[in-house]
């Protein structure tokens, strides 16, 4: 079967054209193979894990704590103890600020994060922050959308605990230089998380390789279900925070006087998972190794180059986010018209596109701009969809211009 076929929902006319679907980097569509592997688990699986001792319940766990493997293998992680399944990038980043926050900020102390950070990225922050009494520094880019590797490094004191950065900006595309971010922060000290939320589904992710300290990624940009997401901590530093939820599983023994915590990763990983999810991101890397990720990166990066030069020759469209090293996400604006006007026009031809800031105003904020229309693509997209797009965006320039 097609990479294409794979997935049911593209296979559907909106307004009467054929759906182009360029709405990736907010969620990629899901194909049978991760469909199937969810029927299959309410159909014949669901059991909850751990605790019990019958039939269901053991291969539901055994089936559970393989993916554990397979993600940890995905990601190149020395232990299968240093993966945490969570609701998603959000959940993993909140898990972090929170127990980190409370075993290591102290009045006085720094976080960094870069000024390109999803909002999710940002707000875990502040509010640790503001719990313990630290301060958010931030890491300013250029107008291409390159982070200034110099300010950051005047950044660092001694009063940094640590780095906060995306791998891959959801609004700009920019691919961010982690190994560099990472030796900077390390020769001083501090620890590095890695917002992987947009690279995971596009490139080799090697922690060890990155060397950061914690990488985080949703489930649902990467073909999974939505609902399931990692966390990677590198044991050493994972193994000291405290939990982050309290409840059944993440306990060795509990007394109304004192309870003792679960071992890696069990202690982050309170109450009933999403098991039939976890199954799911199985399936989806499966999916995307059968695929091959240097397949996908190699169609994708197609696309998106053959779209910026067809996009570049529109007199009045602008690109927000130009930086060499990008992924499938091209941020425009058509002259002064609002991106929702646009992303309304292209909705009524079939084509979906995301519209706003994105979760990110301060890179908004940045460029003095409400928003951006954005397209991203992923491995299913084609050069004859953005074709459509093309000729979608030559009709509707003009009548904003
Ligand atoms: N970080 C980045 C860079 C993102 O693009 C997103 C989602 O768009 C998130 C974090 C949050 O991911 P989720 O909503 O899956 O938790």
């Amino acid at each position: 079967m097609s990479i294409r076929d794979q997935f049911p929902i593209l296979n559907q006319t909106v307004y009467g054209k054929p759906l182009v679907y360029f709405d990736n980097a907010a969620t990629t569509q899901k194909p049978q193979s991760v469909i199937d592997t969810l029927c299959h688990y309410y159909t014949s699986l669901n059991s909850n894990i751990h605790r019990g001792a019958h039939h269901l319940a053991v291969q539901a766990t055994e089936a559970y704590e393989e993916t554990r493997r397979e993600v940890q293998a995905f990601i190149n992680a020395r232990h299968a103890h240093e993966i945490v399944f969570t609701r998603g990038t959000t959940e993993s980043i909140n898990l972090v600020a929170s127990s980190f926050g409370q075993q290591y900020l102290h009045p006085g102390d720094e976080v960094i994060v870069s000024a390109m950070e999803h909002h999710s990225n940002i707000v875990p922050w502040q509010l640790a922050c503001q719990r313990q009494g630290a301060t958010l520094r931030t890491i300013p880019f250029s107008d291409q959308g390159i982070l200034d590797l110099q300010a950051f490094q005047n950044l660092l004191n001694e009063h940094t605990r640590i780095v906060a950065v995306n791998h891959v900006s959801n609004t700009l595309g920019t691919v961010n230089p982690i190994v560099d971010i990472v030796n900077i922060a390390h020769s001083h000290g501090v620890p590095v998380l890695v917002d992987g939320a947009q690279s995971i589904s596009h490139m080799v992710v090697d922690v060890q390789a990155l060397g950061c300290d914690f990488y985080c990624f949703s489930g649902h940009k990467m073909y999974a279900p939505m609902g399931i997401g990692v966390l990677y901590g590198r044991e050493e530093l994972l193994d000291t925070l405290p939990p982050y939820q309290g409840g059944g599983e993440m306990i060795k023994d509990v007394t109304f006087e004192r309870t003792t915590y679960n071992e890696l990763p069990f202690r982050f990983e309170a109450g009933t998972p999403s098991v039939g999810d976890v199954l799911g991101l199985h399936a989806a890397i499966d999916f995307m190794r059968e695929t091959g990720i240097d397949t996908i990166a190699a169609h994708e990066k197609d696309l998106t180059d053959y779209a910026t030069m067809k996009m570049e020759e529109i007199e009045g469209l602008r690109i927000i986010g130009t930086a060499p090293h990008k992924t499938s996400v091209i941020s425009f604006l058509v002259g002064n018209a609002h991106p929702y006007d646009v992303g309304t026009l292209l909705d009524k031809l079939g084509i979906a596109v995301r519209t706003g800031h994105h979760c990110t105003q301060p890179i908004m904020d940045r460029y003095g701009i409400p928003g951006t229309v954005r397209a991203s693509f992923a491995i299913y997209n084609t050069r004859e969809e953005v074709d459509t797009f093309i000729a979608a965006l030559r009709r509707i320039v003009p009548m904003l211009m």
